[in-house]
């Protein structure tokens, strides 16, 4: 009898191990999901937070042969003779950080409607100062095309004592030469009087 009794002791424990260790594997199959999918979420919200507060700064073009210093300070280049479809670019510059560049310097140059520059005056050229909020605004007219190149904008960018950054700015859709970049390409609107374009220059400042 104590030995069946036993036996049948023996039996139910064994029985109830069978059911537990389904069990167990289960709760610790469902901790190491837990534990990945925890690991997976870390990574991604550190990826989100590092793109968020780090954004590239915008690339240099080559600045070409065409700029002239001391150019005059004005916001438009539009004067008596320039003819061509009306222009206007606004935008900011800002740091890597997104933090807005005061007084940031902006020096504009470019070919009239015909591709042509201006080597003996200041025709389409002029310097600019941001504002407070980073923001710029340019009037001018579109760029024409010159031998292969895609119509431009030419600017040089900079923090007060900062690096200058030499770079070009393209419109969509346009033929592309090997200094085009469409990191560089403004967004334009059709307005009733031209076109409207935005463009945020980024400098590598922190
Ligand atoms: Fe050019």
């Amino acid at each position: 009898m104590d030995e069946d009794i036993q036996t049948g002791q023996g039996a139910a424990k064994e029985q109830i191990r069978e059911n537990m260790a389904p069990r167990r594997r289960d709760v610790w199959l469902l901790g190491s999901v837990a534990i990945v999918v925890g690991l997976l979420m870390v990574i991604e919200t550190a990826g989100l937070v590092k793109a968020a507060d780090a954004a590239s700064p915008t690339p240099a073009a080559i600045e070409g042969p065409y700029f002239k210093p001391n150019s005059p300070k004005r916001t438009s280049l539009l004067e008596l003779g320039i003819t061509g479809t009306k222009f206007v670019l606004t935008g900011r510059v800002l740091s890597t950080a997104g933090k807005p560049i005061a007084g940031a310097r902006l020096d504009f140059w470019q070919a009239d409607g015909k591709g042509e520059y201006d080597n003996v005056g200041y025709k389409l050229r002029g310097h600019q100062f941001a504002d407070q909020a980073g923001r710029y605004r340019l009037e001018t007219i579109v760029p024409g095309e010159y031998g292969s190149r895609p119509r431009h904008l030419h600017v040089k960018v900079q923090a007060s004592n900062g690096p200058v950054l030499a770079t070009q700015l393209f419109f969509p859709g346009d033929r592309r030469d090997f200094i085009f970049n469409l990191d560089l390409v403004v967004k334009v609107q059709e307005a009733a009087d031209g076109k409207v374009a935005t463009f945020d220059f980024i400098l590598d400042v922190k």
